[in-house]
């Protein structure tokens, strides 16, 4: 199935927005590109789709208030950073969620939240609470917290977590890219797009996926392990190019490129 008949139809869609969508070329956070996120989201939720924003960001926007802890790599440092960040790009958020007169709500997560049933009920409650009263929740992992052991360690993992927990109808990555290749296209002109993805697991083994953008985390092979999380669970997941302006709508149009995963 395409993109387009995909988002039609489903009802409650999760949304990852990665840094590389939400950071500018000089590493601050493109506010404009934030805001034309957030009026596609308030459109669709005005159609009465349910929203879930899987964001990362906190990094950048930390680094944008405390410019001169930039290059320190101390691990205290940089939770640190994530603690201010945080604070900033929801303050970004809520500005903009404003304007449509849509409230946010901030969950902060790790591993061990997943893994504990009753956490997990917990965050499940608050979840549904939260959408059906209209509120747009907005996830992150708790990088002031997480230290190896405890870290999911990447968005598209958190996000794909957030799907299955929430029963989402469908997981809609956004990174810099238009989908997956059979090899990285930042590196190769000559890349070509994989449209359909039935088996992530089994085209993990026979693309190239290393590389990473950046500001990202994972590349692409966090991508096809989140594909991987949410087919098992019977939910599709698209991966799109965030960078590119009205994304979510031109899905909806079939007008831009992108990979459906849609499992076996
Ligand atoms: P984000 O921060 O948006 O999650 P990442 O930087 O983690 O993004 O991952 C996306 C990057 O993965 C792309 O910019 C691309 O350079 C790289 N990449 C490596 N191999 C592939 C591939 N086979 N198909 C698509 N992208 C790939």
């Amino acid at each position: 199935m395409e993109a387009h008949k995909l988002i039609q139809e489903s009802r409650k869609i999760v949304v990852k927005v990665g840094s590389n969508t939400l950071a500018a070329k000089n590493g601050l956070v493109d506010l404009g590109r934030m805001e034309n996120m957030v009026n596609q989201i308030c459109a669709w939720m005005k159609e009465g789709k349910r929203v879930i924003v899987v964001s990362s960001g906190a990094g950048i926007c930390g680094t944008a208030a405390i410019n001169k802890w930039h290059r320190k790599n101390d691990i205290n440092y940089k939770q640190a950073l994530c603690a201010i960040g945080q604070v900033e790009l929801m303050n970004a958020y809520k500005n903009v969620f404003d304007q449509h007169g849509v409230h946010v709500g901030q969950m902060l997560l790790t591993r061990e939240d997943f893994e504990d049933q009753s956490r997990n009920l917990h965050i499940r409650n608050t979840l549904l609470t939260l959408v059906d009263e209209g509120v747009v929740p907005i996830i992150n992992e708790n990088d002031s917290v997480s230290v190896e052991e405890i870290k999911i360690g990447d968005n598209d993992t958190l996000a794909a977590l957030t799907a299955n927990l929430w029963g989402a109808d469908l997981l809609v990555l956004l990174s810099d890219i238009d989908g997956v290749y059979d090899k990285d296209p930042k590196k190769n002109p000559d890349a070509q797009l994989i449209p359909v993805v039935e088996d992530a697991a089994e085209l993990s083994t026979r693309i190239d996926v290393h590389g990473v953008s950046d500001f990202g985390t994972g590349g692409i092979a966090t991508k096809l392990s989140a594909a991987c999380k949410v087919n098992a669970y019977g939910i599709p997941m698209v991966l799109a190019n965030g960078s590119t302006e009205n994304i979510l709508k031109k899905l909806c149009g079939g007008e831009v490129p992108s990979t459906v995963f849609l499992g076996k």
